[in-house]
């Protein structure tokens, strides 16, 4: 595996590859990689001949009082971890590679995907999404991958990453895998780590909460309060408030009317200690 830091050794890395037509997978993370991101690393190696992975703790997409300085970094052991998965290049560039200075441009999808759920002013703003739309765009220009791999887990940046590549032409396919999970259903996340046992042991209800909803669609209800209300009474259950429980349409993001048999994402936020931790199910469709 090579590691490069700079835009330049990255495209050196990957020359011979794209004159040879063999095709490149890119699966961006900001490292800290865990089953998820190696559920993606499976996918591009089987889908791409060279598999790239970024490391990148973006600053853009934190806002201020986040967890950008707390945020996990062991690039030795991710490098150890990605090599053994049998990734061919490993591109981790510094803050100053990314954003040179008199940077000044960024890439904004417009508020009906980013300016709802996560990227609500009382979640984590608009700028969130502008900061993680402006990198994905960066890094599909680097690394001028066939196939990029998101996670389900962060669905609404994947449904912003897809908006994004559609309307502004990259030649690029953007794949979306379903989230990994604990054995009791915690999704996999890199922010799981500050999690003490306690909360460890809470933050199960996520899951358990958006299982709750399904249960309750599966079970022929299709109002969405219902729905949500059970999803929310396996919340409090765990003593457990969030920062948002709702349901929206798993392509438009529009609050959803009801459970109708489209596809309907149902997303939820809370805080433990912390971490803040997101996870979805999409329900329908
Ligand atoms: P992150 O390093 O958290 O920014 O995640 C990098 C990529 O891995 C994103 O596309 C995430 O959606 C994806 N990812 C993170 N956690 C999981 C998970 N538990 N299952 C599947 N994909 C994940």
């Amino acid at each position: 595996m090579r590691i490069v830091r700079t835009k330049s050794r990255l495209r050196e890395a990957l020359r011979p590859a794209r004159r040879d037509g063999r095709s490149i997978g890119l699966v961006p993370t900001m490292g800290s990689l865990h089953d998820g991101h190696l559920a993606l690393v499976r996918a591009a190696l089987g889908r791409c001949d060279v598999v790239v992975i970024s490391l990148f703790v973006n600053p853009a997409q934190f806002g201020p009082g986040e967890d950008l300085d707390a945020y996990p970094r062991d690039e030795r052991r991710d490098a150890e971890v990605a090599e053994r998965a049998g990734v061919d290049v490993l591109y981790a560039p510094a803050v100053e590679d990314v954003y040179s200075d008199g940077f000044s441009t960024s890439v904004e999808v417009a508020g009906d995907l980013t300016g709802v759920l996560e990227g609500a002013p009382d979640q984590r703003g608009p700028a969130h999404f502008r900061g993680v739309a402006t990198l994905v765009a960066k890094l599909l220009n680097s690394v001028a991958p066939d196939v990029a791999f998101f996670g389900q887990k962060d669905a609404q940046q994947a449904i912003v990453v897809r908006r994004m590549v559609h309307d502004l032409d990259f030649p690029v396919r953007i794949e979306v895998l379903p989230t990994v999970r604990e054995p009791d259903g915690l999704a996999m996340s890199s922010r799981n780590a500050y999690l003490g046992a306690e909360e460890r042991r809470r933050a199960a209800s996520l899951s358990r909460a958006l299982r709750a909803a399904q249960e309750a669609v599966d079970g022929g209800e299709t109002r969405v309060e219902a729905a949500l209300a059970a999803a929310g009474a396996e919340l409090e259950r765990a003593g457990v408030k969030p920062e948002y429980l709702e349901a929206r349409d798993a392509e438009s993001l529009a609050p959803a009317n009801s459970f109708n048999g489209r596809p309907i994402l149902v997303a939820v936020a809370a805080r433990f200690g912390e971490a803040r931790l997101i996870d979805n199910l999409v329900i329908g469709g």
